[in-house]
């Protein structure tokens, strides 16, 4: 049985298999979603549930949040009933959702008013990585906060990388997302100037995956184009979501602002809580 007690607030398509991770390594562990029904089925394998945020905090030793985006973390830490709703010094907070930098910093700076450690520690990776335990941990803050939280990484991914203080985690993360963002574009531009000229959908992934333009998010993203059904394991809203907070980061390159628009595009189009894959069928109405 491992050490800490463990809290976990957000029990969506990444949380649900993550905190089953922390199960199966042994940890004691709670947990809370807004929407209560979802803790049913981790409760089934051994969590026990708790009240409300604030009564998780005096519960356990370390909270880990993953929650869809600012507005979502602010309100768990500064709502009412919230992890900033008394001071528990001594507790750390862990925060592997994707959000700004900015707001990694101003809840580092608010826990340490409490007299509370903060981690920010976003993941590379999605749902089948977070199933298998297999995610990349970008994690920002004191080297001693990091070195805590070590055997909580272990149980959820394959590597854990300190990049610096906090805000420095979010900044990677933004980055990668970038890069996911382009490739998908770039798939799904690629399949359907493809098709257009006669080769077909199995040819052209065939063609890709085989050859060194292939990487594990065109294989993964395969099937989905083949059989044309996108279901959500990274939602398309939130990489407009994360798009929007790279170039509040300040990212300014030539491929931002037209990729950006494309995303909010297809989101605007209803695309938003489909896979962000389905970018391929708003762009299947535009290119000529
Ligand atoms: P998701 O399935 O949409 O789940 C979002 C979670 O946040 C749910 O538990 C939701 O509660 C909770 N939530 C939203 N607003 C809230 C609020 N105001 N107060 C309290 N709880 C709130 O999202 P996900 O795919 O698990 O992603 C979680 C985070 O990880 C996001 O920041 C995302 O960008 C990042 N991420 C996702 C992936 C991926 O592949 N999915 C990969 C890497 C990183 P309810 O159940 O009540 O709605």
């Amino acid at each position: 049985m491992t050490q800490f007690k463990l809290g976990w607030i957000g029990l969506g398509n990444m949380g649900n298999p993550m905190a089953k991770n922390l199960l199966k390594a042994g940890f004691e562990l709670m947990v809370y979603n807004r929407t209560r029904s979802k803790e049913n089925e981790l409760i089934e394998a051994g969590a026990h549930a708790a009240d409300s945020p604030q009564q998780m905090l005096e519960a356990c030793d370390v909270v880990i949040t993953m929650l869809s985006n600012d507005a979502a973390v602010k309100e768990v830490f500064e709502g009412t009933n919230g992890l900033l709703s008394n001071s528990v010094p001594g507790k750390l907070l862990i925060d592997m959702s994707t959000v700004s930098p900015e707001t990694s910093r101003y809840l580092s700076g608010r826990c340490a008013d409490h007299e509370m450690n903060f981690l920010e520690a976003p993941v590379s990776g999605s749902v089948k990585p977070a199933q298998d335990g297999q995610l990349i941990i970008l994690a920002g803050g004191t080297v001693a906060n990091y070195e805590k939280a070590i055997p909580i990484f272990n149980a959820l991914g394959k590597l854990s990388v300190h990049t610096g203080g906090a805000g420095v985690g979010s900044s990677a993360k933004l980055a990668i997302n970038y890069l996911l963002g382009l490739n998908l574009q770039g798939l799904a531009e690629t399949i359907l100037f493809a098709e257009k000229n006669g080769v077909s959908k199995t040819d052209m992934l065939t063609i890709i995956n085989e050859g060194a333009c292939g990487n594990g998010i065109t294989k993964i993203k395969s099937p989905s184009i083949l059989n044309n059904d996108y279901p959500a394991a990274f939602a398309l809203k939130h990489l407009v979501k994360d798009l929007q907070l790279a170039k509040d980061a300040g990212l300014d390159t030539p491929l931002i602002t037209p990729l950006f628009d494309s995303y909010q595009q297809a989101q605007q189009e209803g695309l938003g809580e489909e896979d962000v894959m389905a970018i391929i069928k708003s762009l299947a109405n535009k290119t000529g």
